[in-house]
Order: C-alpha cells, then sequence, then structure tokens
C-alpha cells in the first residue's frame, strides 16, 4: 500500500484547496469523498471578493452573478440600499464550484477518490492512518475537511462547538421572479430570524432564498422561509431543491491540531458567526494548513500543532467583530441595524467582505465612532466573541 504525504479527508472547499495547495508544492496526496462528483451541499453558493482572493486560481469558470449592492431591510420593513459599485460577492452553485475545485486539485497531482466513505482516522506516533472501503491508506500528515457532519473531529479528539446554527434554503427560477428584481444585488432581511437573517441570492438562472439561525429556531425554519417568500410576492410551493443544513460555530478553547493530523472548514467549526459564510474560513484555513504540512514534510517543525494557534490569532479579531455584531443585532435590533447600515459602516463592512482590510476593527475615520457604538451594545450583551481575544 502506498503512502502518501498527505492524506485529505473530504472535497469540499477547504479540503480541495488544501490538496490543490499541496500537491502543487510537490506533496504526495490523496483526496478522498464519500460522495461521487459532482454533487451538491445546501449553501447559498456565495463566495466574499476576500474569500475569491485567497484563491490561488480564477473562480471565473464558475461564477454565475456578480453582485456589487445590497438591499438591507429590517423586521421586513425599513430597507437601504448600499454598495459602491465595486464587488462584494460571486454568486457560485455549489455543485459547480466544489466539482471545479477538487478537478484543479486533481490536476495539480492530488490522487482524488469520489465515492469513498472514510470510516476511521487515526493519529499515531509514526504518522496517520485512514480507513476507507475495506483499504487502509497510510500518511505523514491529516487534513481533516469532513466538514459538520464528518467524523474525523471527534475521532481525533480535536474541535468543539459552542453553537451548531441551522439554516434551510431552495431555488427559484426566474421565470417566477420580477424581471431584473435581483439583478447585480442580493437581499439580507434582518432581524427576521433569532441568531441569523432571510437572503436572497442571484445565479445564473435563478434566485437562492434561504434563513438561518440558532439551533433553537429549527422547528421554525420553514415558517420564517414561508414569511421571507411572501415579503417577496413569491410562492413557497415554487422553491426547487429545498434542504436544510447545519452551521458549526467553534468555541474558543477547541484544539484544531494534534500531532500530525488538523481540522480545516465546518470539520473546525469556522463559520462566520454573523454571516453565516464559510468559504473564506475553509479557503484561509486550508492555506494554514497547507503551510503547516509542508513545514512538517521539509522537517522544520516535528507537528501541526502551530497550526492551531496560528489561525485563531488571525480570526480572533475577526470572530469578536463579528460575534459582537451578531448579538447586538439578536438583542438591540433597531439600533443595531441603524448603525450597521450608516453608509461609512457598510464601506468599512465592505470593505472586509472584499480583503481590503483584515476586520472591521481596522476601519478607520467617519466609522470610528458608531463601530465603538455597536462594541458597547454587544459587550452589554456579554459579547462571545471576546473569548476568541482572550485564548
Ligand atoms: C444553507 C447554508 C447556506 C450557506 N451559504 C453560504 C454562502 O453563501 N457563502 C459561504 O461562504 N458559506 C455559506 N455557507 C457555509 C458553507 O456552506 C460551509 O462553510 C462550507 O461548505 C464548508 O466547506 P468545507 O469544505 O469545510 O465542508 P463541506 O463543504 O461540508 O465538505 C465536506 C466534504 O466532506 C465529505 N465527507 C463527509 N464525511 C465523509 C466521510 N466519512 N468520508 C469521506 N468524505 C466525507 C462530504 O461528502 C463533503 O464533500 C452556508 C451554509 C449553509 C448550511
Amino acid at each position: 500500500m502506498r503512502r502518501y504525504d498527505t492524506i485529505v479527508v473530504g472535497a469540499g472547499p477547504a479540503g480541495s484547496t488544501a490538496a490543490y495547495r499541496l500537491a502543487s508544492a510537490g506533496a504526495s496526496v490523496l483526496l478522498l469523498d464519500r460522495a461521487r462528483f459532482p454533487r451538491d451541499k445546501p449553501c447559498g453558493g456565495g463566495v466574499t471578493e476576500r474569500a475569491a482572493r485567497l484563491l490561488p486560481f480564477p473562480l471565473d469558470p464558475v461564477v454565475e452573478h456578480v453582485v456589487t449592492a445590497a438591499d438591507l431591510r429590517l423586521r421586513y420593513g425599513r430597507q437601504v440600499a448600499r454598495g459602491t459599485g465595486a464587488p462584494i460577492a460571486y454568486m457560485t452553485q455549489r455543485k459547480r464550484l466544489d466539482h471545479y475545485l477538487a478537478q484543479r486539485a486533481a490536476e495539480a497531482g492530488a490522487d482524488f477518490r469520489d465515492g469513498t466513505r472514510v470510516t476511521a482516522v487515526e493519529n499515531g506516533e509514526g504518522g496517520v492512518s485512514v480507513a476507507a472501503d475495506g483499504e487502509r491508506y497510510t500518511g505523514e500528515a491529516l487534513v481533516a475537511a469532513d466538514g459538520v457532519n464528518g467524523l474525523s473531529a471527534r475521532a481525533l479528539g480535536l474541535g468543539g462547538n459552542q453553537h451548531v446554527g441551522v439554516a434551510l434554503e431552495g431555488n427559484l427560477p426566474y421565470a417566477k421572479l420580477p424581471p431584473g428584481r435581483y439583478h447585480g444585488r442580493l437581499v439580507m432581511e434582518l432581524g427576521t430570524v433569532r441568531g441569523g437573517y432571510g437572503w436572497v441570492f442571484p445565479k445564473g438562472d435563478h434566485a437562492n432564498f434561504g434563513v438561518g439561525g440558532w439551533a433553537s429556531e429549527g422547528p421554525a425554519l420553514r415558517g420564517h422561509l414561508r414569511r421571507l417568500c411572501a415579503a417577496h410576492d413569491v410562492s413557497f410551493e415554487d422553491l426547487e431543491e429545498l434542504r436544510g443544513y447545519r452551521l458549526p460555530l467553534r468555541s474558543a478553547r477547541s484544539a484544531l491540531a494534534k500531532g500530525r493530523a488538523l481540522l480545516v472548514g465546518d470539520a473546525a467549526g469556522l463559520i462566520d458567526p454573523v454571516s453565516g459564510d464559510g468559504m473564506f474560513e475553509g479557503f484561509l484555513s486550508a492555506q494554514y494548513a497547507s503551510d503547516a504540512v509542508l513545514a512538517v514534510l521539509a522537517g522544520r517543525e516535528s507537528t501541526l500543532e502551530p497550526y492551531g494557534a496560528r489561525l485563531a490569532r488571525r480570526l480572533a479579531a475577526h470572530l469578536w467583530t463579528s460575534w459582537g455584531i451578531k448579538v447586538a443585532l439578536d438583542r438591540f435590533p433597531r439600533i443595531a441595524f441603524s448603525l450597521a447600515t450608516l453608509p461609512p459602516v457598510w464601506r468599512g463592512i465592505e470593505a472586509v467582505l472584499r480583503g481590503d482590510v483584515s476586520d472591521v476593527g481596522a476601519v478607520r475615520g467617519l466609522a470610528r465612532p458608531p463601530l465603538k457604538a455597536l462594541a458597547m451594545l454587544a459587550r452589554a450583551t456579554g459579547n462571545p466573541g471576546q473569548a476568541f481575544r482572550e485564548a
């Protein structure tokens, strides 16, 4: 049985980009996924500009729509339109995006085996091993990228989420929507779902309608989605491919690496608390993970453990702000909405989404006083993001 430099479990955005980076750097990589590709994954498919910038190859072949403006509404009442005209997000369909990413990894030299379910992972003294479909594979390092429902984190004694949110989404063909209504713009319906929001994302031939929030909102999600459809004068019954999924939010003290194994993407619980996005974090963790694996393969490090602290440091300020805005919107929706949608603040948020600044804390100028007010609201609710700054 061949021994690989790295075994990557899961070929979602995090796993495939890690496999691509490692294979491109000359490592031998085995990339396993239980699904047959192309496969779908419940997701809005929105890739922010900052996420796209992390990809080491162009995203264009799978971009269906470019979003340059946002309609932000509070409780289906007061609405503001924001956007500087620069791209905020590239809209994709996960079936196409994930297939494209896995193909890039395979072209770079990764041994991609889809339709291969991993049933056990082990992190030993002399390397790692993986059992899948009756075979045993061994390697120097393991990148666990098997998502929120994967087995790796638990089997390795890593990870740990403080919350696992829920979301439900479906698609509506443009033929059933007012012509041009969502062209170039996304919609965020804030204050409508506890711990989350509703959205409409434009794609190539349809728009994606979805709602997500705290896990306790699970039983109410269909009702929330009906309400979203009604607010947009469309029929809930016309939604196609309706499906739900979970959104993992890691706790500040969860371990992300041990010995020769590490977690990336949703397996690590890296969802952004306020937006529910996870692809930026998936691509970022893949980049940090491949650097850590290459350091071990080159003999510069003996374990992957420095990865955990490096990634946590990179995301700490971002998580503090994101958790803060989330709890402020939940507890004080009117005032938090008014502050977050002020033009200078929104320009700051857009700068973060584009990757021009690393987090809202780095935004300067007229946005500072309202951002400080938002931080005070967050503190008043006992911002759970504080723990990431202290970890
Ligand atoms: C409704 C919804 C909307 C969302 N919208 C957005 C959005 O618009 N933008 C955004 O950035 N993020 C969004 N997210 C979050 C985003 O979908 C995730 O963060 C992202 O998919 C994480 O990527 P990943 O590679 O870590 O895991 P996944 O995409 O979940 O991939 C994990 C892979 O592991 C495989 N796997 C699992 N178990 C095994 C096993 N035992 N053996 C082999 N393979 C296995 C699976 O088949 C899968 O292919 C949304 C999430 C939801 C639920």
